[in-house]
């Protein structure tokens, strides 16, 4: 039984007091409920890498006591007056993204995930590593009926990270390559043979290829076996990098089409070098993309449940946190660590 009440009581939540600080009990009283706020009481929160980067504050941005978590799944428990589609007890998800302006030519254009005012749910604000949330309602979405908790917190970060460059970028007719078979490759992998793509999957990790090919790749090439990465030169129209390792990015390049694009969503650490005429000859490109807007984000959580897409989690409850980040930092998790609070409840 959850037993916060309404009203500005405090909100349990589990912090790092300084830059790659273990996670420790911290309480913290929400800001008030805004017109368009909600609140939601946290049932299932995935761990990202992010939550890690941030944690070690890798990208100079943490704020501390820093509350990591963006891979929420949990139930609308309070809501501002404003708030009219979503109601109490409602299941939603939250992912990295929880405001923007809602004005801007990039939000209005429906891409509120480049929104130069786009605030970050636990950047400068505390996540889902907690009991409860409080967000603008406008970034909160309905989880469909069918996707169990657990499996579907993990896609509001990763699986829109995976789902939304594909969705642009990819036609059913495509040969499709996935780099990195891990909490993001491995959605990858199903959402890109839902959508009618041949998939190969690239990793360094032989023992991955029986769940590769479960998940829906057709192919396996191990990458640190040289000929086997030579002997699919030119055969794929896309290729989506997942991993968070630097790579020898020119055979991945040698192994697109002519026309073929190579599109970054892991944050790989050295500057990626490219020789202009390994793009200019085949008229290739490289791109990036980040997250995605919310008619994604939603479109992604249908798509999900239609094509029962969901991650394959191991789930721990929210106190064992830290083992949680331990895995995830040792790259250990298959595929996906979730946290739960069993005490959540739909009202
Ligand atoms: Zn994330
Ligand atoms: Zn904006």
């Amino acid at each position: 039984m959850h037993m916060r009440a309404h009203g500005n009581s405090s909100i349990r939540a589990m912090a790092a007091k300084n830059p790659k600080g273990a996670l420790e009990k911290f309480e913290y009283v929400p800001e008030p409920l805004g017109p368009y706020d909600v609140e939601v009481s946290i049932e299932a929160c995935g761990v990202c890498h992010s939550d890690v980067h941030l944690i070690d504050n890798d990208w100079g941005i943490s704020t501390y006591p820093l509350v990591p978590g963006h891979e929420i799944v949990g139930y609308v428990h309070e809501k501002g007056g404003m708030v009219r589609d979503l109601k109490i007890g409602q299941r939603v998800g939250i992912g990295w993204q929880r405001a923007s302006c809602l004005h801007c030519e990039h939000c209005n254009q429906g891409d509120e995930n480049l929104c130069a005012s786009s605030q970050a749910t636990c950047v400068g604000h505390f996540g889902g590593f907690a009991s409860e949330i409080r967000l603008d309602s406008r970034f909160a979405f309905p989880i469909p009926e069918k996707l169990a908790s657990e499996n579907a917190a993990p896609l509001l970060c990763g699986g829109i990270t995976v789902f939304a460059p594909l969705l642009r970028d990819v036609k059913p007719s495509m040969k499709v390559g996935v780099i990195g078979v891990g909490g993001l490759g491995h959605l990858a992998i199903q959402f890109a043979k839902a959508f009618g793509c041949e998939v190969t999957a690239f990793s360094h990790s032989p023992d991955k290829e029986k769940e590769a090919r479960q998940f829906g790749a057709s192919r396996f090439i191990s990458s640190n076996d040289t000929s086997a990465m030579k002997s699919v030169a030119g055969s794929l129209d896309y290729i989506l990098a997942t991993a968070s390792a630097d790579l020898d990015w020119m055979a991945y390049l040698n192994i697109l089409k002519p026309r073929g694009k190579l599109c970054f969503v892991g944050a790989v650490p050295a500057p990626i070098q490219i020789p202009a005429l390994a793009l200019i000859g085949g008229r290739k490109s490289v791109s990036g993309s980040n997250i995605g807007s919310r008619t994604e984000i939603m479109q992604m959580l249908e798509f999900a449940a239609r094509h029962g897409i969901v991650a394959k989690t191991e789930t721990l409850p929210m106190a064992d946190a830290n083992k949680a980040i331990e895995k995830v930092r040792k790259n250990e998790a298959r595929y996906r660590m979730v946290l739960k609070n069993p005490e959540a409840h739909s009202h």
